[in-house]
């Protein structure tokens, strides 16, 4: 998550280097007007730099409830996805969606959450499961009680409980 959150305030930071504002504030708004003009890590920096008039909370980070962090979380899939060199076409797909829901873990259920968060790492590498691992993925989740959800730290982990 730390390679996440410094690539999206990296993304930011040039993005107000090219720019050349003070105004960071000023900028998140233009960017969220637009938000397909821009690649994903700087819609999210622009998220970052505002809070919800709503309920508090960072913009697009508050409750399921609220409509006007429902609406801000919405920019997030508008924006631009550009792959790495090198890496499994749609990775970088992949990882915006893995590091949206655990960036805002708490609009999400544990189980929802458990294969993103499980990826994320992997993905960050370039890799990308085919549809036959994710869905092999997602079945050995469904199958974990609470309690093994909360306690599961990676897929090495869930793919001995296959073995088992
Ligand atoms: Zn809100």
């Amino acid at each position: 998550m730390r390679e996440v959150e410094d690539s999206i305030d990296a993304a930011w930071q040039q993005l107000c280097a090219e720019v050349g504002t003070t105004d960071e504030r000023d900028l998140a708004e233009v960017v969220l007007q637009d938000p397909s003009e821009f690649d994903w890590r700087v819609v999210d920096g622009a998220l970052k730099q505002l809070s919800c008039p709503e309920c508090g909370q960072g913009l697009g980070a508050g409750a399921l409830e609220c409509y006007r962090c429902e609406l801000a979380n919405g920019y997030r899939f508008a924006a631009r996805e550009t792959d790495r060199p090198g890496v499994a076409p749609g990775n970088e797909h992949a990882i915006r969606v893995s590091s949206a829901v655990a960036r805002t873990r708490d609009r999400y259920t544990a189980r929802a959450r458990c294969g993103y968060e499980l990826f994320l790492p992997d993905l960050l590498a370039g890799w990308l499961p085919t549809t036959a691992e994710a869905q092999r993925t997602k079945a050995l989740i469904n199958a974990l009680d609470e309690d093994e959800l909360e306690h599961l730290v990676d897929r090495d982990q869930l793919l001995q409980k296959e073995a088992l």
